[in-house]
């Protein structure tokens, strides 16, 4: 029987350069500000004084923290609380991926909740209501910025905050700062998107609810990926949509076993957390088949992808080749002797994979990073071969 619970609270505002009114949404939180933002971008792009002249103009006194790095640590959320203790702030402004929006979730629960961050992670829920952030995402893959989770690195592993109080209470969706990605950054984030939405779609708790929002996301991204992934404009608005759409579909279904393997590629050698999903996506859809292949199978058609399940793969397949992701994880220095701790790491993100349609074994998991070690054109020959 159909049963479900679909909570969607904060603003999304999606318009060419609402950046630039930030200080008109930040204004009714309070008259202190903390911006948090990476290292570069924010900078380079003028879009942090832009940012900063918004809020002061609407007299607010600000901070700015712009010290998050990609895939940021608990010291760093840590860091920045002390700073947003210390100014008093009553509204963090979030600049960036996925990164930058996380740290301001977890800096506005360390500093409301008055503790380190890290004691608030999962298995906990954030259940107390925290000070509101405002999330400008920049990259077009998370979709962090209507999401109940932040993903932070603690003793060398992904960690996540969860709770409906760090949904930001205001997205503003600018589609001209993602005209800044290059291709490749374009190409990885909005595989994370892609897999964010057909996770949440084979997902324990999907409901009909959040498969809408997946659908319209994958419809979305596989018609218009390699076309933002070149620079087309508009191309690259439709990819900022998508994205939150399929944060949306995450935001209720989570996410599964492609996140629980691909966070090893990123711990262990540092690849970007769009492309590790990528590299892993198509093993790890070919392995539930066995258990959803007719959900799967109905998913290539509700988006116009084909009749079946292996249709969505090959489609998939050919958007990764056009937009240049790596053929193996052996492209990225994953050996072969690496197999068994890679999955038994996987192993450990319990949350990802209790969240699939069936949970793996070891041998299973094994067998799907070898797929991904042997990698894509020998996969594709082989499933075309048991067509
Ligand atoms: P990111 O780590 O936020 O950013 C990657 C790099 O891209 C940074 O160096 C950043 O510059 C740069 N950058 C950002 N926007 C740019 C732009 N418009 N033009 C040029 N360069 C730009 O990447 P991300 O993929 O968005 O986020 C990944 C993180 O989000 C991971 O930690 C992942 O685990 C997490 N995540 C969270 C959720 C969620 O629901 N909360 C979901 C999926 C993933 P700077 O160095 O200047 O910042
Ligand atoms: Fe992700």
């Amino acid at each position: 029987m159909r049963k479900f619970v679909f909570f969607q609270p904060g603003k999304v505002i999606f318009k060419e350069g609402i950046t630039r009114e930030v200080g008109s949404y930040a204004s009714k939180f309070g008259s202190k500000a903390l911006v948090v933002t990476g290292r570069r971008f924010a900078m380079r792009s003028g879009y942090l004084n832009l940012i900063k002249e918004s809020l002061e103009s609407h007299g607010l006194k600000v901070e700015v923290f712009n010290q998050v790095e990609p895939n940021p640590s608990v010291e760093t959320v840590n860091r920045g609380s002390r700073i947003a203790k210390e100014i008093g702030a009553e509204v963090i402004v979030a600049f960036g991926g996925g990164s930058p929006m996380d740290a301001a979730k977890g800096i506005a629960v360390a500093t409301s909740l008055g503790r380190n961050v890290e004691e608030f992670l999962s298995p906990k829920v954030v259940e107390n209501e925290v000070i509101p952030v405002i999330a400008i995402p920049t990259t077009s893959g998370t979709g962090s910025e209507v999401t109940k989770y932040s993903v932070l690195t603690y003793k060398g592993k992904k960690a996540v905050l969860v709770g409906d109080p760090i949904i930001p209470k205001v997205a503003l969706l600018d589609p001209q700062v993602t005209y800044y990605m290059p291709p490749e950054l374009s190409a990885w984030t909005g595989f994370d998107a892609l897999s964010h939405a057909i996770e949440a779609y084979i997902s324990r708790k999907s409901s009909p609810l959040s498969d809408l929002f997946a659908v319209e996301a994958i419809r979305i991204i596989t018609s218009e990926l390699s076309k933002s992934v070149k620079g087309d404009k508009k191309a690259r608005a439709d990819l900022h949509y998508a994205s939150m759409l399929a944060g949306v579909a995450i935001n209720h279904a989570g996410t599964t076993m492609v996140h629980g393997i691909g966070y090893y590629l990123t711990t262990e050698h540092g690849v970007q957390h769009g492309l590790a999903n990528a590299m892993m996506l198509l093993y790890v859809l070919e392995y539930y088949s066995r258990e959803v292949g007719d959900k799967l199978s109905e998913l290539a058609r509700r988006a116009g992808l084909g009749e079946n399940w292996k249709d969505l793969i090959m489609v998939i397949a050919r958007i990764e080749d056009e937009v240049n992701i790596p053929d193996s994880i052996s492209d990225l220095k994953v050996s072969l002797e690496e197999v068994n701790r890679m999955a038994f790491e996987a192993l450990t993100y319990d949350r990802n994979l209790k969240n699939g349609p069936v949970v793996p074994s070891l041998e299973e998991v094994k067998a799907i990073c070898m797929k991904a070690i042997r990698g894509r054109r020998e996969f594709l020959k082989d499933l075309i071969k048991d067509k």
